[in-house]
């Protein structure tokens, strides 16, 4: 539909020239002939006009588009005269703009006002041309490379992203792998093997530690160890290898279970005295589960009781042959006491790890992975990291979780001071705004603001992930319906061996086209942290048979998401597994009331969307939950918080007694003095 401008010009109390003028300078297309325009461009100058004329007053200054309508219009003022005649071709208008450079490397996000300062565009051409794509900025405004790219262009000037940055999205996912990126072949270089030590406790893992970092380590600094920093390096025969200094499955699957890989081979201690035991054969499950090779240390053969061979054959049940009968597993028989055998164990660590073909990056920025941190008193909030591509340097800016900062200080477990940390290099780094979370990944970026806008985005997600609980098992009947979950891997807790068997029985016999169910680990006993990192880790439900799952663990079932469900008749537990299965369990859709808020002013009235300013007046109100419209107490309409607004920041959640700006969409436009009820909707499962 076209609409005709004098018509526009009458119904906006303007002329005609000045709707050309604004036409022109916002570069939108018209027929100049029938002074005729879109529908859609009317709205805009509608838009555009009307909130020129009317009284944008403060409270309307603290709403998004009120400001950017401000600066669009003083940069017009500006700018009206130089190029009053521009409603010609885009290339003549482009090639008349200010723009210094044709190439941009920026991050994930940037500001307008940064774009526009790095680039040489006009803050308002930019703003203009955002509009033109449906899109609302004010100068603050954030946006994301895409959007960033695409505006640009227009503009002659080409983005792109910086090759060693991951995307915040890829940063807040701990994607470790899209943040390290794909180097180029030629500049990988062989990097030191990572190594976990694993077993039965007392079996001797602290020992074995301790013998061969005190035999072998680097910058032999011994005597200053005062503090545990989780991981040191050894020198074997001119070779680097790398020990994390925490041993145990535990801390390596809760690690695994925050999205970040830092072990390559995983030593399997076993006492040669005592054999394989439950925390043997759960580490067995845990390192296979992860894809780790395993070389076993088989330990304390300096022990008169010590039968090294009955503990292999123990082993190959649990499917770890040795090489010597034929099997591809390497045992090697050592004494942390004595020290016998551990030459052969570093021999065969690199070995393996030459098998492995391990490479890094060493010349691009830094990558690493918390492995521990602290608050220490006289450096504040430090960490240890393990740096998986890139070298660190003092002085570079770094993002760690939700923590930022510049490198101080960086130092090994020695003490020793580093300027700078290769690939699979363990530093204990100072410097940090605050302590970050033991599996977080540190990441060079280009300053600070960045590094605090990376931060400040996964504290956000974080924030918003404890509010919104996990739906999984939701997820998961989808990704068994959708085909992409083919196999659905379950840890299976017994009260006893005899109901494993019976349960494991009938699981094998539940049938699915498409899904085969696989038991990754079992055991007897109680349900443990380290079952719920690992069902965490491997996207395993977590099922218990007559057993218990003690009170101090339910925050960690929450705060990792996992299905844990707990039964006492093995007709439930195989036909709920079927259920789910089938794609039987829908999820019920379950009301969630939120707050309840007052309209006390409307600013903006657009065809779709509203501009409101709201008191809130007791609950929360989130950024895009539902409202109900109440009128004299009824219900009038329904409708929708687009974006919501606290003074000029755009925020995602507002408290009770606050006022704010929100944009509002709905079945009816509110008017001042109505009530608005928010609530939202979430899915629930009906059983299992
Ligand atoms: P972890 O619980 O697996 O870390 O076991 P530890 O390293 O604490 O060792 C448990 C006990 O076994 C300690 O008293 C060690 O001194 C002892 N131990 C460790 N390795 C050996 C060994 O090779 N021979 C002997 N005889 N004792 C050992």
């Amino acid at each position: 539909m076209v609409v005709n401008i004098k018509d526009l010009a009458v119904k906006l109390d303007s002329s005609v020239e000045e709707i050309t003028k604004v036409l022109n300078e916002l570069d939108f297309g018209y027929d100049k002939e029938n002074l005729q325009v879109d529908d859609d461009i009317a709205e805009l100058i509608e838009d555009e006009l009307g909130t020129t004329k009317s009284d944008v007053d403060v409270v309307a200054g603290k709403v998004e588009e009120s400001l950017e309508r401000e600066i669009v219009k003083s940069q017009r003022k500006k700018t009206a005269g130089k190029d009053s005649n521009k409603n010609q071709s885009k290339a003549k208008d482009v090639a008349t703009l200010p723009t210094k450079v044709d190439k941009l490397e920026i991050g994930d996000v940037i500001s307008v006002k940064e774009l526009a300062e790095k680039t040489g565009v006009n803050a308002a051409r930019i703003i203009g041309e955002l509009m033109k794509n449906g899109i609302i900025a004010n100068i603050n405004q954030q946006l994301d490379i895409e959007t960033a790219t695409v505006i640009m262009a227009e503009f002659g000037v080409e983005l792109k992203r910086m090759n060693t940055t991951g995307t915040t999205d890829d940063f807040i996912e701990q994607n470790l792998s899209a943040i390290a990126g794909d180097d180029d072949v030629a500049d990988l270089i062989t990097r030191p093997p990572i190594i976990t030590v694993m077993g039965h406790v007392d079996h001797g893992k602290t020992k074995l530690l301790d013998t061969i970092r005190s035999a072998n380590v680097v910058d032999g600094e011994s005597g200053g160890i005062t503090q545990h920093i989780g991981a040191y390096q050894v020198e074997k025969n001119g070779k680097l290898i790398t020990f994390l200094d925490t041993p145990g499955h535990e801390a390596f699957t809760e690690m695994r279970s925050r999205g970040a890989k830092v072990t390559d081979i995983a030593i399997l201690v076993v006492s040669a005295a005592e054999g394989v035991k439950p925390t043997t054969i759960e580490a067995i499950n845990h390192a296979k589960e992860a894809g780790v090779p395993i070389i076993v240390a088989v330990n304390k053969i300096d022990l008169p009781a010590a039968n090294p061979d009955k503990v292999k054959a123990e082993l190959a049940e649990y499917g770890l042959q040795p090489e010597e009968w034929g099997g591809d597993t390497i045992m090697v028989s050592v004494s942390a006491l004595t020290g016998e055998g551990i030459d052969t164990l570093l021999d065969m660590i690199l070995l393996v790890a030459e098998v492995q073909n391990l490479k890094a990056n060493p010349s691009r920025k830094a990558v690493g992975t918390v492995i521990e941190t602290h608050l220490d008193p006289g450096f504040g909030p430090v960490a240890t990291v393990i740096i998986n591509t890139g070298t660190l340097n003092i002085g570079d800016t770094v993002v760690v979780g939700d923590a930022y900062g510049k490198i101080k200080v960086m130092m090994n477990h020695a003490k020793k001071k580093y300027k700078n940390a290769p690939p699979s290099t363990p530093v204990l780094i100072a410097g940090l705004s605050k302590s970050p979370q033991t599996g977080d990944i540190l990441q060079v970026l280009e300053d600070e603001k960045t590094a605090r806008d990376y931060a400040l985005h996964v504290a956000t997600f974080r924030n918003d992930q404890r509010i919104t609980s996990a739906t999984t098992m939701v997820d998961l009947a989808q990704k068994i319906k959708t085909g992409e979950m083919q196999v659905l891997k379950v840890i299976l807790k017994t009260d006893t061996k005899g109901s494993f068997e019976a349960i494991k029985q009938s699981l094998e016999k539940v049938h699915h086209d498409e899904v085969m169910i696989k038991i990754i680990h079992s055991g007897v006993g109680n349900i443990k942290e380290s079952d719920i990192a690992m069902a965490s880790a491997s996207d395993a439900i977590l099922l218990g048979f007559h057993v218990e799952i003690p009170q101090q663990l339910e925050k960690s079932i929450e705060r990792y998401g996992v299905i844990v469900k707990n039964y006492k008749i093995i007709y439930d537990l195989i036909e709920d597994t079927k259920k789910l299965l089938s794609g039987l369990l829908t999820p019920e859709i379950v009301v969630v009331e939120l707050g309840k808020a007052e309209v006390r002013q409307v600013f903006l009235t657009k065809k779709k969307e509203m501009i409101v300013g709201l008191k809130l007046t007791n609950g929360i109100l989130q950024k895009g939950c539902k409202v109900r419209v109440l009128r004299k107490g009824e219900v009038v309409g329904e409708g929708r918080i687009i974006t919501l607004q606290r003074i000029d920041k755009q925020v995602d959640e507002m408290k009770a007694e606050n006022e704010c700006g929100i944009k509002y969409t709905g079945s009816i436009p509110v008017e001042e003095g109505d009530i608005l009820e928010a609530y939202k909707t979430e899915e629930r499962q009906k059983t299992l």
